[in-house]
């Protein structure tokens, strides 16, 4: 039996067999978590069918107190919570913590006002009245990087939109979430939220399944077009969260040590396992090596460890994959620039790599042009601003850039012609849930979060009388 359950109709059940999950600071597995049979899937999805007609039928009002209610559950085990999720995630504590609360927050808000009907026209004897319609099942399914806060964004607008769901955490990191829905089932009605486990082979079941709606996903680009293919079959629903490149363009009124720290946080955060994290930067001439230097000192400084331990500011990569990969981005990355900042400690065990970065490196190596989700940066020279803009835009993504200027027009002009679904000045990122999130190109497509995120979980219908 797995240290935790799932949760399907109502049910905390075991799976059919049960996988290590690995503690990415120790390399080592420190508990087990549950697989589905091919028959629990299905039944899964079938409790969320039978549930949604009843759920559908429920008022916004009722949907929004059952996720208030869940939202102070997962509040008042925010400490146990958190401490699970350090362990299989690898982030510091206080930085697991603020994912807990802030995911509690996330299902205390869920709004479904904006979904109010809207009669768009009543006179002559016509009366249209657009519905915003809930779609039936829908499938979430995310990334290891910010597992419970990730998944309850979705399951939170699924739910208040009327949805049912069927949700899958990533296999490297599903315990904090099943731990989550654990706690929470005794706040919905059975069958309205399934959440399953996965040993790597769950994900294409789900998602070619054909009582299946919709489906809400973030990951890869890689798996992002193989999650399309499969919904083809069903015409399913789609959002699509996927993989990005984000460039930071310096421009050269800034002053290099406040640029520095800017960059420092945006491309290192999480250990730089955050899809809109700064991946590459354009830094002009005249400042580059004084941002270079600051860089390597901050690097120099940063405190990574185990995230259970007081103090730690950055853990490690969340799983061996993800290490190994990195590591040989830097191991070829040092073959075309040099590596600044890659000094200090590491504890002796754990998928550790230190915060640092790559300089005198160009557009056309394997750590500029492909998203490293890691903590090293490249730091790109450039002579004029115009040519960094046309780099920076030459990438197969666009989920997220920025534009750091002390002159707001100058800023404005740039950052307008950045191809990303979000651009920010003087900082990056800088989400929030009443802001629409939306990546460009292959960073994939539909809209997360605010109204517009909203009403992806919904079928737009029209219903015209002649009165
Ligand atoms: P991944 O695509 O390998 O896995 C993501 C999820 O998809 C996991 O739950 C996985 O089990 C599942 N999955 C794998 N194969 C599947 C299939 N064939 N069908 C359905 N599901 C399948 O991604 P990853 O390596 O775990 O995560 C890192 C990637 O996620 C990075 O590219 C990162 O940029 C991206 N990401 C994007 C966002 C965003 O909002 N745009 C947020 C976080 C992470």
């Amino acid at each position: 039996m797995a240290d935790v359950s799932m949760l399907i109709d109502g049910a905390l059940v075991d799976g059919e067999r049960d996988i290590d999950v690995v503690n990415p600071a120790l390399a080592e597995p420190f508990a087990t978590a549950p697989v589905p049979s091919d028959a629990q899937l299905d039944q899964a999805v079938a409790a969320a069918k039978a549930a949604y007609p009843a759920w559908a039928a429920t008022s916004v009002a009722e949907r929004e107190a059952a996720l208030h209610a869940c939202g102070d559950i997962l509040e008042a085990n925010a400490d146990m919570l958190a401490r699970i999720l350090t362990q299989e995630q690898g982030k510091p504590l206080v930085n697991a913590l603020r994912e807990v609360n802030g995911s509690a927050a996330t299902f205390r808000r869920a709004s479904g006002k904006a979904l109010a009907d809207r009669t768009s026209e009543d006179a002559d004897g016509r009366r249209i009245v657009q519905r915003r319609r809930p779609l039936g099942v829908v499938v979430t399914i995310v990334a290891w990087n910010f597992p419970l806060s990730m998944m309850v964004g979705k399951i939170a607008a699924a739910l208040v939109a009327g949805n049912t769901v069927v949700a899958k955490p990533a296999p490297t990191t599903p315990l904090t979430t099943l731990r989550a829905a654990m706690l929470i089932a005794e706040a919905l009605p059975k069958g309205v939220l399934n959440v399953v486990g996965d040993d790597g082979t769950v994900g294409p079941k789900l998602t070619s399944h054909p009582d299946v709606r919709r489906i809400s996903f973030t990951g890869s680009t890689a798996t992002g077009r193989k999650v399309m293919a499969n919904a083809a079959d069903t015409l399913k629903r789609l959002t699509l969260e996927l993989g990005g490149n984000d460039a930071a363009l310096v421009l050269d009124d800034c002053n290099p040590k406040e640029v520095a720290g800017g960059l420092f946080t945006g491309a290192f955060g999480n250990s730089g396992q955050i899809c809109v994290a700064i991946k590459r930067a354009y830094v002009p001439d005249a400042l580059y090596d004084d941002v270079c230097d600051e860089l390597a000192t901050l690097c120099e400084g940063a405190i990574v460890g185990d995230g259970l331990e007081q103090g730690t500011q950055f853990g490690p990569l969340q799983n061996k994959a993800q290490f190994d990969r990195v590591r040989g981005l830097i191991d070829d990355a040092a073959q075309h620039g040099t590596i600044m900042g890659d000094s200090g400690t590491l504890p002796e065990h754990g998928y550790f790599i230190r915060p640092q970065i790559v300089r005198d490196i160009s557009d056309g190596t394997r750590l500029v042009d492909e998203e490293q989700f890691g903590p090293v940066l490249p730091v790109i020279r450039y002579e004029d601003p115009e040519d960094a803009l046309a780099r920076a835009n030459a990438s197969p993504y666009g989920l997220g850039g920025s534009v750091w200027s002390t002159n707001p027009e100058r800023a404005r002009s740039f950052a307008e012609r950045m191809e990303s679904g979000s651009v920010w000045i003087n900082r990056h990122p800088d989400l929030a849930h009443h802001i629409p999130f939306a990546g460009a190109n292959q960073s994939g497509f539909g809209v997360e979060y605010a109204d517009e995120g909203l009403e992806e979980f919904t079928q737009i219908q029209v219903i015209t009388a002649r009165v």
